[in-house]
């Protein structure tokens, strides 16, 4: 039995396990998706003792991904990102990052071109992953980000990319095809916030496809605000589903069976 796994901090509520069990399930592999929490400074014997002990491969997630980077033999695309979600211990343990692929695949789904202008709202983790990943299908990539400086840092690295404020956003969406928010603005449950969006309304428009990355809402402020204006939304589960459909094909060599993860994590979200 091949054991796969999340390494975090916290991981108590995530979506991972029933995502990939439904795909061992559903192809019949024999194998077990478990979670750990390592505290903040003993990655490195995680990984040391995952290696040991013959785990097949971990996703990595908050506060770890970072510090994954220097701990494995990152591909080139996890090294331009600056960031490990997903580790492959058969060999020497190697380094990924499926964030990218994650959402350009949920957007793909969805039938959405992937050139043209694309606008990321966000410039921390996830905005890094798609600004990378959108900018690699050949979109010119616009970075906003709150700290206007670190959308100027990470525009620096991706190719042809252009950082901003965030009151650049209304200019910016105007001729825009495609806008992912990476920033956590619309998170939380209940009375926390969740009537918050990092865009303004008016800012939207019909020609528009909207993937929130966030998933907790699954229905933000920002897609019903997109929706009103006649966009075409994505929800954040879309790029959880395909980051995990990335991973699984990476760890098995065989073609995921999106149907099943999608339902399991529909489920659940
Ligand atoms: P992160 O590295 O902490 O970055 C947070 C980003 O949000 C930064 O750009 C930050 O701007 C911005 N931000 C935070 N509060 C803000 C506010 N009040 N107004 C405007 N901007 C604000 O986090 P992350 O890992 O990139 O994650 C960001 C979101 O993406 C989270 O909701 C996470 O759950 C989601 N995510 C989803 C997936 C998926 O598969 N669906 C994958 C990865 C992440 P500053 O630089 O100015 O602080």
């Amino acid at each position: 039995m091949d054991v796969f796994g999340l390494v975090g901090n916290p991981v108590g509520h995530s979506l991972s396990p029933p995502m990939h069990e439904a795909a061992y399930d559903a192809l019949d592999v024999n194998a077990r998706y478990v979670t750990f929490e390592p505290s903040e400074g003993a990655l490195d014997r995680a990984f040391a003792g995952s290696e040991a002990l013959g785990i097949a491969g971990l996703n990595v997630t908050i506060p770890f991904k970072q510090r994954a980077l220097e701990l494995v033999e990152p591909d080139a695309l996890a090294a331009r990102i600056g960031a490990v979600n997903t580790v492959d211990f058969s060999g020497t343990p190697t380094g990924h990052n499926t964030d990218a692929v994650g959402a350009t695949r949920a957007l793909a789904h969805h039938d959405v071109p992937l050139d043209g202008r694309a606008v990321v709202v966000g410039a921390g983790g996830a905005g890094r992953a798609v600004s990378f990943g959108l900018a690699d299908e050949g979109m010119s990539v616009a970075i906003a980000n709150r700290t206007e400086s670190r959308a100027h840092d990470l525009a620096a690295d991706v190719p042809e990319a252009t950082g901003h404020g965030l009151d650049a956003l209304p200019d910016l969406l105007a001729d825009a095809d495609v806008l992912v928010n990476c920033t956590s603005v619309g998170m939380g449950e209940g009375d926390e916030r969740p009537n918050e969006t990092p865009v303004p309304a008016a800012a939207l428009h019909g020609d528009l496809a909207v993937l929130d990355a966030v998933y907790s809402p699954l229905d933000t402020q920002l897609l019903r605000d997109a929706r009103a204006a006649g966009a075409t939304t994505v929800d954040g589960a879309w790029m959880l589903l395909y980051q995990g459909v990335a991973a699984f094909e990476l760890w098995t060599g065989r073609d995921a069976p999106v149907d099943a993860m999608n339902e399991a994590l529909r489920a659940r979200v």
